[in-house]
């Protein structure tokens, strides 16, 4: 089957979802691959290194469209392009069907497949695919690169002949995917790391990274990753009561803070608040990795570095993995590449949408003229 990757169209996305080397891959299972001119321009992968590695390049999106059985993106569909599909044609992107019901119906009219990258189940099985988390890995690390270069101070601690300079006080709010990325950078550059999370079981994985858990006493249990799929759900206001007292304190003695805290499904909590920012020293640095869903922070302005009058700096930029756009699009390449392994058992260039397979299914929200999001749950934990 021929599979096509579009140049993306939403506007400063510059990753690209195949790759010279992932459209090598592609073909070893029988597939032909077809890009759009210049689809991978923006990540440093020029028409001719396609060219190179067996690609056919196409001058427009319509004539992609056209002749592709699979079109692979990073972002999800516009309107104008489900449109121009047809029935039985798939695509594969980040979808958010919770966030895009319009374009999920769109595609149930179309008839078009639509495979969710952000709905890939996050079973063992399915590492390989997990798009989510290869991409907020760059983020927490490109978060730290972020602050650094605004901070405009060492991270790590010096003696030297021409004095002391103590090392950058680092606080991360969130220890998922981004967080514990964001904390390994953080270390890595010598400054001295806190972070903090709502599920306790993380505590072991900061520390084991050379972070300090930031401890909260609280006297019932706060919450059971593992009742919630080890996800985040909302804290009790007693608990967010607690916190914000803890943040308060640790405020003025911070340099940098990094915030990735998400509720899945939700706005993101906010955790940071404006008396918290004044408190801070002039010259400390806060990015907010939350910020596309609300942000953790109250004054981050999404899209936007800002400077408050106390001279502390916000980052609320919403396309971190895309600022490391090369090695984002060869992760995000190798997940949808992987993806399409399973979507092609005989390696014959035939793609089985087998929607008893759970990754498939979970992944799968519109198939066949029917909308098939929320998927059941896993069979396989
Ligand atoms: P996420 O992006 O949804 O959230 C980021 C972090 O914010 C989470 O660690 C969450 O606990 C934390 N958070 C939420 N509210 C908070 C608050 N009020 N204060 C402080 N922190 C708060 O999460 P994620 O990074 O996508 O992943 C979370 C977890 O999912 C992982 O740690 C892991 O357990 C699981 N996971 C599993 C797989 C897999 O098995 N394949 C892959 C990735 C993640």
């Amino acid at each position: 089957m021929k599979i096509g990757a579009l140049r993306e169209s939403y506007e400063g996305e510059a990753r690209v979802a195949v790759t010279p080397s992932s459209a090598t891959h592609l073909q070893k299972l029988g597939h032909e691959v077809v890009i759009e001119q210049g689809a991978g321009a923006r990540a440093g992968f020029s028409d001719e290194e396609y060219r190179r590695s067996g690609v056919t390049v196409v001058p427009t999106a319509a004539e992609l469209i056209g002749q592709a059985d699979v079109v692979a993106k990073v972002r999800q569909p516009t309107e104008a392009e489900l449109r121009q599909m047809r029935a039985g044609q798939t695509v594969i992107s980040f979808f958010y069907p919770a966030q895009n019901a319009e374009l999920l119906a769109l595609a149930k009219e179309q008839g078009v497949t639509a495979i969710a990258m952000d709905m890939v189940p996050r079973i063992s099985r399915a590492q390989k695919m997990d798009a989510l988390s290869s991409m907020a890995n760059i983020a927490g690390y490109r978060a730290v690169i972020e602050a650094a270069n605004n901070f405009g101070r060492f991270f790590t601690g010096q003696v030297t002949a021409a004095g002391k300079v103590p090392p950058a006080k680092v606080l991360v709010v969130g220890a998922g995917v981004a967080g514990l990325a964001a904390i390994g950078a953080s270390v890595s550059l010598g400054a001295q790391v806190h972070a903090f999370d709502v599920r306790p079981e993380v505590a072991e994985q900061i520390e084991s990274m050379g972070a300090e858990f930031v401890f909260l006493e609280f006297d019932q249990p706060v919450q059971d990753g593992a009742a919630t799929g080890g996800y985040a759900a909302p804290s009790s206001p007693e608990f967010r009561e607690k916190q914000l007292a803890k943040f308060r304190e640790l405020a003025p003695q911070m340099d940098i803070v990094i915030t990735t805290a998400l509720i899945p499904g939700r706005d993101a909590p906010v955790l940071w608040t404006r008396d918290m920012v004044e408190a801070m020293k002039p010259g400390s640095v806060i990015v907010d990795l939350a910020a596309e869903k609300g942000g953790n922070c109250e004054l981050t302005v999404p899209d936007e570095r800002i400077v408050t009058e106390n001279g502390v700096t916000i980052i609320g930029y919403t396309d971190f993995p895309s600022r490391m756009a090369a090695q984002a699009s060869e992760l995000y390449g190798n997940n949808i590449r992987h993806f399409l392994f399973d979507l092609t058992p005989k390696k014959d260039g035939v793609i089985a949408h087998n929607m008893e397979d759970d990754v498939i299914r979970g992944a799968t929200v519109a198939h066949d003229h029917d909308i098939t999001w929320p998927p059941p749950p896993p069979k396989v934990a």
